[in-house]
């Protein structure tokens, strides 16, 4: 690691670079917890440019912890769609109310305490602890990973725990005792806008002369791609099920994948069957009723993170039968026009904005 003064030098570099360059945020308007902590969860995964409109209309319709904390579960839901990985939505809105119920509405200001809140990890209390609080505890997310790898030439030795542990000593040998948030946030900064993944643009950086990998022309090299497995692809079929003017949708299992969500039911498909055979075999299973299929609505193909779906959907009138659905927290028939109230994964959501564009004529 580095002496001192190196240490002190690249602190200062690096900060002077954020006070001319940083761009505004605004999240970075004050240091109040709750909305940088707001803005740590959504940033997780997406870019800042989707993150600011989700950001600030949260803020609006969500403006206290104790205001999220007492709302409804579908309404938060509803505030993150499109945003994907609702469990960090539901997470955030678990942790509001732990922290009205047990610490009067304030977010601790311990990372002991505040790791113990849902959703809130290593990552995410640093980012809290420094920028809120000013505390110099540090932070290692995707872009300050990569930085510190080619700054220090650090490459994994195939174990990626032991990798990932000598970041975080990295990271926090680097923080400084003032402005430990700034500088964290400097570090991202950095990482997202100038040390990029593909072609980093060493030229303008304020750490060029600082950076072992670009002293040595390796960069390149920094961090090693990652091998990455094909994503999985799956089929379903899905059931648009109408009945005098409305359609049925039913809510995942909160345990499960996408809890919560509504979708139109289905499942998917075997190996040796037709896409019609499966989803009557999968609305008997889920429903426990007979379907009748009047005709294709649509192919939809959407990627997920872990896998690719293709979603054949199928219009169904209303035949009959009780409808006894087990594998789903509840159903409703819903009105066209309603449908847009409900939050709906990706994929879902494409057969709900034509429905809604056709006003629901097959
Ligand atoms: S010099 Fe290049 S590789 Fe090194 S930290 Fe700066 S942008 Fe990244």
């Amino acid at each position: 690691m580095k002496s001192t003064a190196e240490k002190r030098n690249l602190q200062k570099s690096l900060l002077g670079w954020f006070d001319r360059e940083q761009r505004d945020m605004p999240w970075r308007d004050n240091r109040d917890p709750y909305p940088i902590w707001v803005s740590e969860i959504m940033l997780q995964q997406t870019q800042v440019k989707t993150v600011i409109p989700y950001f600030e209309r949260w803020m609006r319709s969500f403006p206290t912890l104790k205001k999220l904390a007492g709302s409804r579960e579908e309404t938060v839901l509803k505030h993150w769609e499109g945003l994907g990985y609702y469990s960090r939505a539901r997470n955030l809105h678990k942790a509001a109310k732990v922290v009205v119920k047990e610490y009067k509405g304030k977010v601790p200001d311990t990372y002991d305490t505040l790791i113990q809140l849902p959703g809130i990890g290593r990552y995410t209390a640093g980012a809290i602890l420094s920028i809120a609080f000013d505390q110099q505890v540090p932070v290692l997310d995707g872009n300050v990973k990569r930085v510190l790898s080619r700054l220090f030439v650090m490459q994994s030795n195939g174990v990626p725990a032991v990798h990932e542990n000598r970041l975080w000593e990295t990271s926090t040998e680097l923080v400084p005792g003032k402005r430990p948030g700034d500088f964290n946030q400097a570090m991202m900064e950095l990482g997202a806008t100038v040390c990029l993944p593909k072609k980093p643009l060493c030229r303008v950086c304020p750490l060029q002369k600082r950076c072992e990998a670009q002293q040595r022309g390796v960069v390149d090299q920094f961090p090693a791609p990652k091998v990455r497995a094909s994503a999985k692809k799956i089929e379903v079929s899905a059931a648009v099920i109408t009945r005098g003017g409305k359609v049925y949708i039913q809510q995942r299992l909160h345990g499960g994948l996408m809890g919560g969500l509504w979708e139109f039911p289905g499942g998917k498909r075997e190996p040796d069957e037709t896409e019609e055979v499966c989803l009557k075999r999968e609305i008997k299973e889920e429903m426990g009723i007979p379907i009748s299929i009047a005709k294709k609505l649509m192919t939809i193909k959407h990627s997920y993170t872990q896998f690719r779906v293709t979603l054949n959907v199928f219009w169904c009138p209303w035949k009959s039968g009780r409808i006894r659905a087990t594998q789903c927290e509840q159903w409703k028939w819903v009105k066209y026009e309603d449908l847009s109230q409900y939050t709906f994964p990706a994929a879902n959501a494409k057969i709900v904005k034509s429905l809604l564009s056709n006003g629901g004529k097959f």
